[in-house]
């Protein structure tokens, strides 16, 4: 079954009609276009993908199974035109004025009912074309990894050791880093989303390094905290114990297991070492086309994960003003287990 056939079956549990999908991301996913103007409308009868006249050409290259429309570069306008009967719209990304267009233009008759999270859902799971893009992408970022054991920390800003990591992405293929590269040394490091320094790293700390590649549009997310030199014992004992939460939960994922429970086995080792206070997220998020996307893992998730599901699992201690530790893989769920995609070293990796 097509993404598009699979969205539809999904329309009778909202009672829609129709579908309008807006979000690029969303698009993407269900057609295959990547420019910047698209949009399409479901119903179980039509497949309708509009874009203005700037990407025609691409959308017949990119966009099958679909009615192509070339529409004005505002799409809202035609779009509301071919909205029937109960339309469901994205209301996670439809803005307030965009929705009052689409009540002003839609025909007699049209009832715009919120319906977010439904393309999202289809997102969760991935078929084994996008785990081959999302394997490529952990790939990429696990040789940089390797490489940045012969460029070496010590003495270079983070800022710079990050803008390399971000060039050594791109050399080995990646389109783009997935995010941003997180550098941060030391006391910058006990930031969960700290931003690189112009600041040299210094020898014996933790350096918390957070990145990743993307391929195909898939994202790959990976971190490793390594040490510049030797370490007091506290930042080591410190690392052995997210370390072992962090391996624990990987071996508590599989599909069925429920998210908040997987959290729970990292939370509880952490919590039982006296820093549960210092575990301040979500062991974890889903990675796709978007890094950031379901299925999360975390306290208050009563969701269970299901096969073909790739999520990080990344816990980390923060001891403000001191140090912090974070260690993450991406990983694909499994019926009874899971692959886990990133594959650098976790024992702890000393880099000077
Ligand atoms: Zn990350
Ligand atoms: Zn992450």
């Amino acid at each position: 079954m097509s993404r598009a056939d699979r969205l539809v079956a999904l329309l009778d549990e909202r009672e829609l009609d129709c579908l309008l999908v807006t979000n690029l991301v969303n698009v993407r996913y269900l057609t295959g276009f990547t420019g910047t103007n698209g949009a399409c409308v479901l119903s179980r009868d039509e497949r309708l993908f509009l874009t203005d006249f700037r990407y025609v050409q691409q959308a017949i290259e990119q966009v099958a199974d679909f009615e192509r429309v070339e529409a004005g570069r505002d799409l809202l306008g035609d779009l509301a035109g071919k909205l029937r009967g109960r339309a469901g719209f994205d209301d996670a990304h439809v803005s307030v004025r965009a929705h009052s267009k689409l009540s002003e233009r839609a025909s007699e008759g049209v009832e715009l009912v919120g319906a977010g999270g439904l393309v999202e859902r289809l997102r969760e799971v991935k078929d084994d074309a996008e785990l081959a893009a999302m394997r490529a992408a952990a790939d990429i970022a696990d040789a940089v990894y390797e490489e940045l054991r012969e460029h070496g920390l010590v003495g270079r800003t983070e800022r710079d050791v990050a803008l390399g990591l971000a060039r050594s992405l791109e050399d080995r293929g990646a389109e783009a880093p997935a995010f941003p590269p997180i550098v941060a040394a030391g006391p910058n490091g006990a930031r969960p989303h700290a931003v690189p320094r112009d600041v040299e790293i210094p020898r014996d700390t933790l350096v918390v390094i957070d990145m990743g590649a993307r391929v195909d549009g898939y994202c790959s997310d990976c971190t490793r905290t390594l040490a510049t030199g030797s370490l007091a014992d506290g930042a080591r004992e410190l690392y052995e114990l997210v370390r072992s939460a962090q391996t624990s939960a990987v071996a508590a994922v599989r599909a069925g297991a429920v998210g908040r429970e997987v959290d729970g086995v990292a939370r509880g080792i952490i919590e039982e070492a006296g820093h549960g206070e210092r575990f301040g997220h979500g062991l974890g998020h889903g990675v796709g086309l978007e890094v950031h996307e379901g299925p999360r893992l975390a306290r208050t998730v009563e969701g269970r994960l299901a096969a073909g599901n790739t999520v990080t699992i990344e816990p980390g201690v923060y001891v403000p003003d001191e140090v912090g530790v974070r260690i993450e893989d991406l990983v694909a769920v499994t019926e009874d287990g899971c692959d886990v995609l990133t594959g650098f070293p976790k024992e702890l990796v000393t880099v000077t």
